[in-house]
């Protein structure tokens, strides 16, 4: 439900499904991340080349939130909504979509807790936002794919239960910009794959 950005140049391109084969990307993003909130980066960096896809080189991947669910807003939602809102009861659990380093676990008036991970060998960082309680990981820590790192919530300028997803092309308020999470969301998504198979 927030949108931590009043305006920047984002990049709509279809990175997002690249992101499932990161491991082709292993640029390293050295520039010291802003805190939520400041804004004010008026212009993304360049894209980075975008490497041959190769699905055998995917890292491994996990839907982050691990119960029932329903897509709410995505990315825009003519609110320049900085990400795609999961809605699921408040205490679902919640883990990391991909293994990496955190970065952040802050709270703030918006995102409520939150907290933002850099996805190993790869440019793109993933935030989650509106958890419950403060995330259960530190600064600095790295998280496997699939590890918890908290329940879902309504801290912040939240409606309403769920995890607000951004998924950020460079660095968190560091030099990147959000792009639509939605392709990643749905590529990992096994209860959106089992409700398509059972049509
Ligand atoms: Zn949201």
């Amino acid at each position: 439900m927030v949108g931590l950005k009043a305006s920047s140049t984002r990049i709509r391109s279809s990175f997002a499904i690249a992101l499932a084969f990161l491991a082709a990307a292993a640029l390293t993003v050295t520039v010291a991340p802003a805190e939520a909130g400041e804004g004010g980066l008026s212009a993304a960096p360049a894209p980075p080349p975008v490497q041959p896809v190769t699905p055998g080189a995917a890292s491994r991947q996990v839907f982050p939130v691990r119960g029932a669910h329903q897509y709410w807003d995505g990315f825009g939602a003519g609110r320049g909504h900085d990400g795609a809102d999961v809605g699921a009861r408040c205490g679902t659990p919640l883990v990391a979509a991909q293994a990496g380093r955190v970065r952040f676990v802050k709270y703030h008036a918006r995102a409520g807790n939150y907290l933002v991970i850099d996805v190993k060998e790869s440019i793109y960082d993933l935030a989650y936002m509106h958890l419950a309680e403060p995330a259960p990981v530190a600064p600095g820590q790295s998280v496997a794919a699939g590890q918890p790192v908290g329940i879902v919530g309504d801290t912040g300028n939240a409606s309403g239960c769920h995890l607000h997803f951004e998924l950020w092309e460079g660095a968190y308020y560091g030099g990147g910009a959000p792009i639509d999470p939605m392709p990643y969301l749905l590529s990992i998504d096994g209860e959106r794959k089992r409700a398509k198979r059972a049509r």
